[in-house]
């Protein structure tokens, strides 16, 4: 068995990965796809002391660091559920079942997407999903958030203090943001809010978004907004459908729950990264919370 088995090979495993190897316990790894979320990234720019790089770029800096340790390395495997007799037990969807003293859970997040034409081709070409990574490409741009919960309106908030102006586009008759973010987004000069609206295209020259598409959906007319680019908050989805039913408790955003130490409430079981209830998913802070999950496990092991 191992000491510690990470599920999860994005940032927030490599992390853990790297703190556990160096404490001379026996460590594996596996992972649906290493490289995580971050594969799917083009330009990052907020990872700290790396200006400038990209995601496939970093992913491979992560796995040469991972393999520069003594890590058993299983890819392209992925975890079903979790169980613990004597040990805790990963069984994969290979069939095969992994027996571990501690795991650390970093199967991290995925966006929720529109599922209208245009988003995918022209995703990381006017088409985002994270503010805080991308926001500042659109300095003195046109932007449209869709989404009214209080990520939307975090985002369009944040993104009207640069953006040229920003157009918050809500499916509903009305936002399902708290009320104080609602008053603060309606005080701001370069924002419009567009309520009961169905964006159903995004559109684009072929290099980059040029617009988007919504049908008003009391009239069912549809309506082009210009604009550069398109933010879609409509909802983070945790990857942790192999949890349902074990021990680990979610959240009601199906959420693991972990204490300061990263230890959720199953014995041994501990998690990071986008995956948990830490706020903000960002590279760096699911860096930083695989490392703490690794010291917690060591933490449980050496009291064991
Ligand atoms: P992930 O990166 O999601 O990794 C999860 C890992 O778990 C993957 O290896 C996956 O294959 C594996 N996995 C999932 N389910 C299972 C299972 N059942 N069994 C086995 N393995 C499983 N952040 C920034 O800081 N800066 C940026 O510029 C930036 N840009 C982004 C752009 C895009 C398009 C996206 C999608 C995200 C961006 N982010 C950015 C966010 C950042 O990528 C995430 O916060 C970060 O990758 C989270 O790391 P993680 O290790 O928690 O999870």
């Amino acid at each position: 068995p191992y000491d510690v088995l990470i599920v999860g090979g994005g940032p927030a495993g490599a992390s853990a990965a790297i703190y556990a190897a160096r404490k001379g316990i026996r460590t594996g790894i596996v992972a649906e796809r290493f490289g995580g979320q971050v594969m799917d990234t083009l330009g990052i720019e907020n990872f700290i002391s790396v200006k400038e790089t990209e995601g496939p770029k970093l992913v491979a800096a992560l796995e040469e660091h991972v393999r520069s340790y003594d890590v058993d390395i299983i890819n392209l495997q992925r975890a079903e559920s979790i169980t613990r007799g004597e040990l805790v037990e990963v069984k994969l969807a290979g069939g095969a079942t992994l027996k571990s003293k501690a795991v650390i859970a970093a199967t991290g997040a995925r966006w929720r997407e529109l599922n209208v034409p245009g988003e995918k081709e022209y995703r990381g070409k006017g088409v985002a999903y994270c503010p805080h990574c991308d926001g500042p490409l659109f300095k003195g741009k046109r932007v449209a958030v869709i989404g009214g919960g209080n990520s939307g309106v975090e985002a369009a908030i944040d993104l009207a203090g640069f953006v040229g102006h920003v157009t918050l586009i809500e499916y509903d008759t009305k936002l399902r943001a708290d009320a104080v973010l609602q008053n603060k987004l309606f005080s701001l000069p370069n924002v419009t809010v567009i309520i009961n609206a169905q964006t159903t295209e995004v559109t684009g020259d072929s290099q980059k978004v040029n617009g988007l598409v919504y049908k008003d959906r009391a009239t069912s007319v549809d309506h082009h907004l210009e604009l550069e680019g398109v933010f879609v908050q409509i909802g983070l989805l945790p990857n942790t459908d192999w949890l349902k039913g074990s021990d680990v408790e979610l959240s009601k955003f199906g959420e693991i729950k972990v204490d300061a130490h990263g230890q959720t409430s199953m014995a041994g079981v501990f998690a990071a990264g986008d995956v948990t209830t830490v706020p903000y998913k960002q590279i760096i802070i699911a860096m930083g919370e695989g490392s703490k999950a690794a010291l917690g496990a060591f933490d449980y092991l050496i009291r064991q």
